[in-house]
C-alpha cells in the first residue's frame, strides 16, 4: 500500500525538461551554465524522491512552483562562497582557525599583480633560461636571518618533513620528551617523524632533559639532534631544557647537524612590548644551529609558508630532494612572502606595516579609546537591553607563539538583559559579516585589538542586528527558556 501510494507520488514529479522550460529557470539559463542548472534541478528532484521513499511528502509539495522555488534556493546556496571574511573580536592575533595573519594591502596588491600576469617565476632573465623559483626570496631572506641559505616551502609542517626526510631518513633523530609537541590540526612531532622515514629517539623526561641525555643517546645511526619550540605550552616548575649553546656544542663534538623547529619565526625583538620569551630567527642562526624552520603566517605576519634557513650544504640537499617539488610554494605565496619580507627590510619598525605585529604592539591608550567608542555606540544602540562594561582583559598572540604571554588590554563586555550570552555569541557568529567573540561568565566579549581598519564602526550595528534577530525569534516573549 505504501508502495502504491509512493508510486502515485512519483508519477506527479515533473520532468526535467518541463522544469527547464519554466520562465524563471529559463532566466537562470541566461546567467548560469546549462549543466550547472540541470545539476541543481537533479539535486532537488533526487532529494524529493528520497523523501517520497521515506514517506515524508504530501502531494501538494510536488507543485511545479514549489520545486522552482527550491531550485532557486539551491542555486543561491551553491554559489555563496564557502570562504568568507569575518570580524575577529577574540583578541587572538594569529588565530589559526580564523586564517592566522591578515596581510597588508601593499602585500595583497603584489599578490594580485603577480597572479594576473606572467612572471619570471622560474625564468632567469639574465641568462634567458630556466631559473629557480626559490631564487627570488633567497638573498632577502638570507640578509634578514643571517643564514647562509634559505629554502621556502608550503608551510612549516612541510619544512620539518622535508628537513627530517632529507637529513635523517632511516636514521635516528634525538628529541627531548618535553618537546614532542602537538600543534592544532594534527601536527605531531612523532607522526611527522614517522612520515619522513626518520626514527624518533626520545630522551630525558617530560620536565627535564639534560645535555648528557642527548650525549648518551648518540650512536652510529644518529643523524640529527632536533630541538622543538614548545609553541603552545610551557613546562614550568622543576625543569631543565638544553640551551641552544649546549645543543650546538654537542653537535660539534659529535659531528652531527642540529636543527630547531622554531614554529613562529619572529624576526623582530618583541621584548619592548613585554613579550620577552620569543627567540628570534636571527638569534637561533647566530648561535650556530645548522637548520631552523619556521612558519610564514605566524609572527612573521606573511602568507602561509614554511621557511628553512641554515647551512648551505644542508639546505642544498633539501632543495634537491624530490619531496621539495611536492612541497614547493606557489607563485602567489611567493609574491606575498617576498613583499612581506620587504617590509622588514624597508621599515625601521615593521610593526607599522605588518598587520599582525601592529596588533600585537598596539598601545593601551589607543585600545582604550577604541573600546570607549564602541562601548558608547553600543549603549545608544541597545539602551537598556544589555549591560555594557569595559574590563581589563588579556588577548593572545596565538598561532603557537608566546603561550604564557597575555596581551593586556580593554575588552567590551555585553550582557543581554533578556537572553543568554551564548545566544548573542551564536547570532553574531551567524551574522553578515560574522563576528567571532569569546564568552566569559555571562558576557560576550569584544576585544578591539584584533579589529581591522573600520571594523570598530561595524560592531554596534551588527550587535544591534543580532539583538533584533534574537528578539524577533522570541516573538512576544521577553524571556527565553
Ligand atoms: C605551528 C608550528 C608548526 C606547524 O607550522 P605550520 O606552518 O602550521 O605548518 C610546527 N612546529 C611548531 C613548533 C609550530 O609552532
Amino acid at each position: 500500500m505504501v508502495g502504491s501510494k509512493s508510486d502515485s507520488l512519483f508519477s506527479l514529479i515533473p520532468s526535467v525538461d518541463k522544469i527547464l522550460s519554466q520562465p524563471e529557470i529559463q532566466d537562470f539559463l541566461v546567467i548560469y551554465s546549462i549543466p550547472f542548472v540541470k545539476s541543481s534541478v537533479n539535486t532537488i528532484l533526487n532529494d524529493l524522491r528520497d523523501r517520497i521513499r521515506n514517506g515524508s511528502v504530501q502531494p501538494h509539495e510536488i507543485a511545479l512552483n514549489k520545486l522552482v522555488d527550491q531550485i532557486r534556493e539551491q542555486i543561491r546556496l551553491t554559489l555563496v562562497p564557502g570562504l568568507c571574511c569575518l570580524i575577529n573580536a577574540t583578541g587572538v592575533v594569529v588565530h589559526t582557525n580564523l586564517g592566522r595573519s591578515p596581510l597588508s594591502n601593499r602585500v595583497a596588491k603584489r599578490i594580485v599583480e603577480i597572479a594576473t600576469s606572467y612572471s619570471n617565476l622560474e625564468y632567469d632573465l639574465e641568462q634567458g633560461k630556466r631559473g629557480k623559483r626559490n631564487a627570488h626570496l633567497k638573498s632577502l631572506m638570507e640578509e634578514l636571518t643571517g643564514a647562509e641559505s634559505v629554502l621556502a616551502v608550503n608551510n612549516n609542517a612541510a619544512g620539518v618533513l622535508l628537513a627530517l626526510g632529507t637529513l635523517a631518513k632511516g636514521k635516528e633523530v634525538i628529541v627531548s620528551r618535553g618537546e614532542l609537541i602537538e600543534i592544532g590540526g594534527s601536527f605531531r612531532i612523532p607522526e611527522v617523524m614517522a612520515q619522513s622515514g626518520a626514527i624518533l629517539r626520545e630522551v630525558g623526561a617530560t620536565n627535564r632533559t639534560h645535555p648528557h641525555d642527548y650525549e648518551r643517546a648518540i650512536n652510529e645511526n644518529t643523524a640529527l639532534i632536533l630541538k622543538v619550540h614548545t609553541s603552545n605550552y610551557r613546562i614550568v616548575g622543576f625543569t631543565r631544557e638544553i640551551s641552544l649553546e649546549e645543543l650546538v656544542q654537542i653537535g660539534k663534538q659529535h659531528d652531527l647537524p642540529t636543527m630547531m623547529d622554531l614554529g613562529s619565526g619572529c624576526l623582530v625583538d618583541l621584548s619592548a612590548f613585554g613579550l620577552s620569551d620569543e627567540t628570534t630567527v636571527q638569534e637561533v642562526i647566530s648561535k650556530g644551529i645548522d637548520v631552523v624552520s619556521f612558519s610564514g603566517d605566524k609572527l612573521l605576519g606573511g602568507p602561509q609558508a614554511g621557511i628553512l634557513a641554515g647551512k648551505r650544504e644542508l639546505i642544498d640537499k633539501m632543495a634537491i630532494n624530490p619531496l621539495a617539488r611536492a612541497l614547493r610554494m606557489d607563485k602567489l605565496t611567493l609574491a606575498g612572502l617576498e613583499a612581506t619580507l620587504q617590509e622588514y627590510a624597508r621599515q625601521a619598525d615593521p610593526a607599522m606595516s605588518i598587520p599582525a605585529l601592529a596588533m600585537i604592539t598596539k598601545g593601551i591608550d589607543e585600545l582604550m579609546s577604541e573600546a570607549q567608542e564602541i562601548s558608547s555606540s553600543l549603549e545608544s544602540e541597545l539602551q537598556d537591553r544589555a549591560q555594557i562594561v569595559i574590563e581589563q582583559g588579556a588577548g593572545r598572540v596565538g598561532g603557537g607563539a608566546l603561550p604564557t604571554s597575555d596581551l593586556i588590554g580593554p575588552r567590551i563586555c555585553i550582557r543581554p538583559r533578556d537572553f543568554s550570552a551564548s545566544r548573542l555569541e551564536n547570532a553574531l557568529r551567524r551574522g553578515n559579516p560574522p563576528v567571532i567573540t569569546i564568552i566569559k561568565d555571562d558576557y560576550v566579549m569584544i576585544d578591539p585589538r584584533t579589529l581591522l581598519d573600520n571594523q570598530a564602526n561595524l560592531i554596534s550595528p551588527l550587535v544591534g542586528r543580532a539583538f533584533e534577530q534574537i528578539q524577533g525569534q522570541s516573538g512576544m516573549k521577553s524571556h527565553e527558556d
